[in-house]
């Protein structure tokens, strides 16, 4: 019997953890108590096609270099923090520990945004365009609405339009929407 003078303790619905805890959304009504640890294994993750996919499309740089913003990009893309500390030349391995630090926040972001779920196939393409155009580009756009209607294939037609910067159609960010497209398009293997 609970000793009533006992606080209610709040604890991980999985494995009964009391700290670090926050909120999962499984499916669209469910929402379970976990903790972070629980909540990394519980929570959808670009897989390795995806991880090398978007490896391919941002490209390795061990040393320092701006972006088409300018701003200041090391890796597979990661952008460096103001107050972030980075000795280059760093190797492929550095590269993809940072990488896959990212992409953590950035299907987090893809997760706030999503309304449907999404097969994995299609999850890694979602998360390579917001890794790389930014999730809040994609907040409150057409793209998004048609999404979360699964409406996948007129969805498409606006995923298409994420092709330029400045103003301008940039040939690399056409081809990567395009093999997005692709990836998404993709049936998933059984198995
Ligand atoms: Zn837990």
């Amino acid at each position: 019997m609970p000793d009533k003078d006992e606080p209610f303790e709040a604890a991980c619905a999985i494995c009964g953890a009391t700290n670090k805890l926050l909120l999962h959304r499984d499916a669209l009504t469910n929402w379970q108590l976990v903790c972070e640890d629980c909540y990394q294994k519980l929570k959808p993750h670009v897989d390795d096609v995806g991880i090398n996919f978007i490896k391919q499309f941002e490209g390795f740089s061990p040393t320092i270099y701006k972006d088409i913003h300018g701003i200041r990009t090391i890796g597979y893309g990661h952008v460096i923090e103001f107050n972030e500390h980075i000795t280059p030349p760093i190797t492929e391995q550095q590269a993809t520990e940072l990488l896959k630090k990212d992409l953590l926040k950035f299907e987090d972001a893809a997760l706030n945004l999503l309304k449907v779920k999404l097969n994995q196939n299609q999850f890694d393409a979602f998360v390579s365009l917001i890794y790389n155009i930014g999730p809040e580009n994609v907040k409150g756009t057409r793209l998004l609405e048609l999404l979360n209607s699964h409406k996948f294939d007129l969805a498409m037609q606006h995923w298409k339009l994420f092709d330029r910067a400045g103003g301008k159609e940039v040939e690399g960010l056409k081809r990567r929407r395009l093999a997005e497209i692709e990836l998404f398009n993709t049936p998933v293997k059984k198995g």
